[in-house]
């Protein structure tokens, strides 16, 4: 049973903690609910967004559309091989309660993607990352309603086009599918992904010889604990910028002006955090009015109470004018933006 209410604030389902209003929201628990949500004229004949816990979306106005919220839950084992574990989940399922619970049944392969906010939902959307793992390497397919036709499809990985926070839900199957279920095959092999700098340095901080894996998300859970912070004490979206990555003449320019700039190689491109740049042109810890720039994370835009989401777009757009005044790249938005 759908139940499409009207005039609600959207305050507690995104993470900047924005209070405008959606003109329509429901909430769907099943696939009959998403069958009979599309023969409604509220489905019909109105914009629509989908959304999971709203930590990667930024609402600039109230919302004269459809806001559709999926619950779907569960968790189903699906079979096993000797080196692998295939589990269902429902894309209103929890991320991290989801990445926790691998852990606890000796699955292994997500440990670094603890503590990322949203659904599961959402994770193939912008195909979520952390610490040298990306959720692309344990997804085996998803699951999704066709708007257009009421059919359920099923994407395998490799049809999925990821790619870095993108894929195919970001691009040609924008507003066309709603995600229902995930299927991640989880390792049954532990083997640990502890290169990335941050979590290795946090390792040797103590003289432990082989972490396991509920010990590599614990380390993971501090080190994000310390740099990043928690919507429910200040309103953010995480990053709200992707890394932008340039060619390498490119790169030798910026290089020469910046020797300091910080880079990863990837062939003959190179990726710069975003971060560095902001930081550069002197965001870092800025506040104007209710919203700024995270003092400890300067990719990290946070509102401090009352901002509304077009102060917050406007703080954003200042960012990439100034980026791109000072090093030519304009950065690309990690975080949707609702208009
Ligand atoms: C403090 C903080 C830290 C973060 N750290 C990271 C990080 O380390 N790495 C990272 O990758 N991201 C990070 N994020 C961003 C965010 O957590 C992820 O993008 C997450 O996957 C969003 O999930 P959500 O359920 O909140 O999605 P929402 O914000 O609700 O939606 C995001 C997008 O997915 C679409 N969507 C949601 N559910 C569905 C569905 N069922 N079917 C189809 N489309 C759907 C929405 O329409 C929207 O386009 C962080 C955010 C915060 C606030």
């Amino acid at each position: 049973m759908i139940n499409i209410l009207e005039n609600i604030s959207l305050k507690h389902y995104n993470t900047f903690g924005i209070d405008i209003k959606a003109r329509y929201f429901v909430k769907v628990r099943c696939i009959d609910d998403l069958t009979a949500l599309l023969q409604t004229k509220h489905f019909q004949e109105n914009r629509r967004i989908i959304i999971g816990g709203g930590s990667n979306l930024l609402f600039r106005h109230d919302f004269q559309g459809i806001i559709i919220l999926v619950e779907i839950k569960g968790v189903h084992y699906q079979g096993s091989t000797q080196s692998s574990t295939i589990l269902k989940v429902g894309a209103g399922e929890n991320w991290n309660e989801f990445v926790e619970l691998c852990v606890k049944n000796r699955l292994y392969g997500i440990e670094n993607l603890v503590y990322i906010p949203g659904k599961v939902g959402a994770a193939p959307v912008q195909n979520i990352g952390a610490y040298g793992v990306e959720q692309k390497d344990f997804l085996h397919k998803v699951e999704y309603f066709d708007i257009s036709t009421g059919k359920i499809v099923i994407l395998h990985q490799a049809e999925c086009k990821f790619d870095y926070r993108s894929s195919i839900f970001k691009n040609e199957l924008e507003d066309k599918a709603i995600i229902t279920n995930v299927y991640y095959e989880l390792s049954r092999e532990w083997k640990p992904n502890i290169n990335y700098k941050d979590i290795k340095q946090e390792l040797d901080k103590f003289t432990f010889v082989e972490p396991d894996a509920e010990y590599v998300m614990n380390t993971v859970k501090r080190v994000r604990k310390n740099k990043l912070p928690a919507p429910s004490d200040i309103g953010n979206a995480g990053s709200f910028f992707k890394n932008p990555v340039v060619d390498e003449q490119y790169f030798y320019t910026l290089k020469e002006k910046y020797p300091d700039i910080p880079y990863f190689q990837l062939d003959n491109q190179y990726k710069i955090p975003a971060a560095y740049l902001i930081e550069k042109c002197g965001w870092k810890g800025y506040r104007s009015g209710n919203c700024g720039v995270y003092d400890h994370h300067s990719l990290i835009l946070v509102n401090y109470g009352n901002a509304s989401g077009e102060e917050i777009f406007q703080l954003s757009e200042n960012i990439r004018q100034s980026v791109q005044d000072e090093f030519g790249i304009l950065l690309e938005r990690e975080v949707i933006v609702v208009e």
